[in-house]
């Protein structure tokens, strides 16, 4: 390492609401610094570990990968206030690869068991996963400093053993930090004395939570968001500071100029830090195959069986097949899929898909097709075949859910083609298309089961079985559906919506009809005689449907040059009927009759 000051203990933007430093950022930063390596360690997490690895790289900076763990006071999986209020922070750098895979192990196991507000490991579980790892004891919030702040000098040595004996002596150091917080300077003077006095190397950190001195405003409006809290509230929660920015080593090395030893420690452990990503190799899940014998082996058995049974299945259709030629392709296929390492996949895919299968999960890539002018209802209510569908047209789906197309595919096919008859058409499918329907039983009331009449829920015979009772909504083939099986259809439910016609949209368009935002009417003859205005906008209710029922029934209308008429003939004892035109033409139109 040639830069005389590497940052060790820096929050990025995956230190979620707390560290507002972007990864592209910083590596620019670094490289404008002259910093030939640099360190993430973001609070609890290595979520950006994969993306700094590779960006760093890219523009020749030395990636450390770290984390800044939260450590319980007691065991991780206690979870109560006060173990809240004990949390202690730690950095841990990954010094090689099994460093690494023990970091990933220590922040998986954070969130995933010791998740209390923050993911939490403890130090039972850090004696398992300490390899490969260097330790620093953190900012204030470190377990040695908040014992240094609380006076509590022996169980700060005590906790500093801990870690020496976790880690080895090489590999844990106390962190010490300045950022112009009063209490630091006492701090870091018990650090130094501790130092000392039990031989643990001193490094300096600067703990940087965003890039520039200036970000400190925004870093603060980070904060309130996380805590809830405006800039406004005199208590919200901020660190005191504006010192905690990615300095230049320049400012560095003056900040720590009485511990040379801590700033030139940055550049040792940087140097010690080994770790390459392989994004090459496949990480294939391992099959837990609970047997003597290997995936290799169990994959090969099943390919066999399987074959076996296709072939007997192909052979009573077509006797003469070349049985060499699937033969050599089978050997050919197991050989590829072992010499790949993929057997284990496999075995894992044909696992859940069985499980599918048993369990009436539809599986696969939705196979199955429908002919050219098979109907899809859109979402809005209309049908169209699926020939003339686009790509982005709304569709029903068999839930109600409206969804847009996202693909259009067509095909010659040679296949047997079934069609179901059902109650508004034929549908033409292949014979896997699934079908969303109930598949029936006979009624068991006796002599209906020889005519092989259904069971329906809506049957009053008296019958103690009640096969309805298993009926079942689910995906069946197109070809295993037999006659009288229920095929579900999607249809728009009513909706308690006004129906509104605009009876401009209705009327003839010739020039003597007159319209305006709210009202329609003619004008007749040369002297422009204007007839009774009548709204435009008339609600589709009751007394609209009822008058037009007795226009179909009674009614006429007479469009002349002069004159234009509507009437309803009655007979002479219908007045009532008579009456209730009148009133309706008042209610709808507002028109006197
Ligand atoms: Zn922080
Ligand atoms: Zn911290
Ligand atoms: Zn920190």
């Amino acid at each position: 390492m040639t830069s005389e000051f590497i940052h060790l203990h820096v929050h990025t933007q995956y230190s979620l609401l707390d560290g507002a430093i972007r990864i592209d950022a910083l590596l620019n930063r670094a490289k404008d610094f002259s910093m030939d390596a640099v360190a993430i360690t973001d609070h609890g997490t290595m979520f950006g570990s994969v993306e700094f690895y590779e960006k760093a790289l890219k523009v020749g900076i030395k990636p450390i990968i770290g984390c800044e763990c939260y450590l319980a006071p007691r065991r991780l999986t206690d979870k109560t206030a006060a173990d809240g209020k004990g949390l202690s922070h730690l950095v841990l750098l990954a010094e090689n690869q099994e460093g690494y895979r023990n970091l990933c192990q220590l922040a998986s196991v954070a969130q995933l068991k010791g998740f209390y507000y923050k993911p939490r490991i403890d130090k039972e579980l850090l004696k398992q996963h300490s390899k490969g790892l260097v330790a620093l004891s953190a900012c204030l919030h470190g377990e040695i400093p908040r014992l240094i702040q609380a006076g509590k000098t022996d169980q700060a040595d005590e906790a500093a053993h801990f870690y020496l004996n976790v880690f080895g002596e090489n590999s844990f150091f106390l962190e010490i930090q300045e950022n112009g917080l009063e209490v630091q300077k006492t701090v870091n003077q018990a650090l130094l004395e501790m130092s000392r006095r039990l031989s643990i190397p001193l490094v300096a950190t600067n703990d940087c939570h965003y890039l520039d001195k200036e970000d400190v405003r925004a870093h603060e409006v980070l904060l309130c968001i996380q805590t809830g809290k405006t800039m406004n509230d005199p208590d919200r929660f901020r660190f005191g500071t504006d010192q905690l920015y990615f300095k230049p080593k320049e400012v560095m090395l003056a900040d720590f100029k009485n511990y040379p030893e801590a700033t030139d420690n940055t550049g040792v452990i940087a140097g010690r830090c080994e770790i390459e990503f392989d994004f090459k190799t496949y990480h294939f899940p391992k099959f837990d195959a609970d047997s003597e014998l290997t995936a290799d082996d169990i994959f090969d058995q099943k390919v066999r069986e399987g074959y076996a049974k296709r072939l007997t299945e192909i052979k009573a259709k077509h006797p003469d097949i070349d049985e060499k030629a699937y033969q050599d392709r089978l050997e050919y296929e197991i050989s590829i899929i072992k010499d790949m390492g993929f057997p284990g996949y496999f075995l894992i895919v044909a696992d859940f898909i069985q499980y599918a299968k048993e369990n009436n999960v539809p599986v696969g890539p939705g196979r199955g097709c429908v002919w050219p002018d098979s109907k899809v209802l859109l979402a809005n209510g209309k049908e169209i075949r699926i020939q003339d569908i686009e790509i982005g047209d709304s569709v029903i789906t068999h839930s109600g859910n409206i969804l847009p197309v996202q693909n259009k595919m067509a095909y010659d096919c040679d296949e047997e083609i079934v069609q179901i008859d059902v109650a508004n058409g034929v549908l033409s499918l292949t014979q896997d298309h699934k079908i969303w329907a109930i598949q029936s039983k006979t009624c068991t009331v006796n002599h209906h089961k020889t005519s092989s009449v259904v069971c329906k829920p809506a049957c009053n015979r008296h019958c103690s079985e009640k096969p309805f009772e298993d009926y079942q909504l689910q995906w069946v083939k197109a070809g295993q559906l037999k006659k009288n099986d229920f095929v579900v259809f999607p249809r728009i439910a009513s909706e308690n919506k006004d129906i509104i016609f605009d009876l401009a949209d209705f009327v003839e368009q010739k020039e003597h009809i007159r319209c305006d935002e709210n009202h329609l009417w003619y004008e007749i003859g040369t002297n422009h005689l204007e007839t009774k205005k009548i709204p435009r906008v008339v609600c589709f209710d009751q007394d609209c449907a009822k008058l037009l029922g007795y226009y179909i029934a009674e009614g006429w209308s007479r469009l002349g040059e002069q004159e234009c008429a509507v009437g309803f003939g009655f007979h002479k004892e219908e007045t009532e009927y008579a009456k209730e035109v009148q009133q309706l033409l008042k209610t709808v139109f507002n028109l006197e009759s």
